[in-house]
């Protein structure tokens, strides 16, 4: 006959499988895995079950065998790159950044980079020229004929046109800024290296105009 507190533990287990979706080993053992773990570099990568599903569904009628060995999610590293396929292990990364632009452009980054991956499982270990001819090919059969090849954020070269140059008469770092700094700034480098970390007019940057006009 099962104690009190056996029965207590039995109805326990029987909750947290429910939360977790499977058995849990043992009451004093270890939590199960986690969910999706992380690839690569620490903390920067995380896949996204929806966006992968999603992927899979997209490649499944054209390529039922790459589908389920495809994985989709968000690199917080990249900067300017929309996203980026690697073929050698069937993965998609994208840009976060993409998300608060708008859904569209992260379904179109999607298929440009899944394009990628279906030329490359469709012509094997052949080296394949990024947006050659057979990775056309496959963004016609994922139903974007007219995709543009960049790998680009669309705003960068746009509205984030780096305008002006910012340059220290001290170390000769330059910076390229969107717009024109409103208060004066110095150098950090230099600030930090001659002066405390203090304001040092003698490191204040020059700024000059990229503007063509
Ligand atoms: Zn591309
Ligand atoms: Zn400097």
């Amino acid at each position: 006959m099962t104690s009190l507190v056996d029965h207590f533990k039995d109805q326990l287990t029987g909750q947290l499988k429910l939360l977790f979706g499977h058995p849990v080993a043992s009451m004093t053992g270890g939590l199960p895995p986690a969910f999706p773990k992380p690839l690569g570099n620490g903390n920067s990568k995380k896949r996204d079950p929806l966006l992968e599903e999603r992927a899979r569904g997209l490649l499944h009628p054209l390529a039922p065998r790459l589908a389920p060995l495809v994985v989709v999610g968000w690199n917080s590293r990249m900067r300017t790159t929309a996203g980026v396929a690697i073929a050698a292990r069937w993965e998609v990364w994208l840009n976060p950044a993409l998300r608060e632009i708008s859904e569209d452009e992260v379904g179109k980054t999607l298929l440009h980079e899944l394009a990628h991956l279906l030329a490359q499982h469709r012509h094997g270990r052949r080296r394949l020229s990024p947006h050659g001819m057979e990775w056309r090919e496959a963004c016609r059969d994922l139903g974007i004929p007219d995709e543009k090849r960049t790998h680009q954020l669309p705003f960068v070269g746009r509205r984030m046109k780096r305008r002006y140059q910012l340059r220290c008469p001290g170390c000769g770092e330059s910076h390229a800024r969107v717009r024109r700094p409103r208060r004066r700034i110095a150098c950090l480098a230099c600030c930090r290296a001659h002066s405390g970390g203090a304001y040092d007019d003698r490191f204040r940057f020059q700024i000059m105009s990229l503007e063509n006009s």
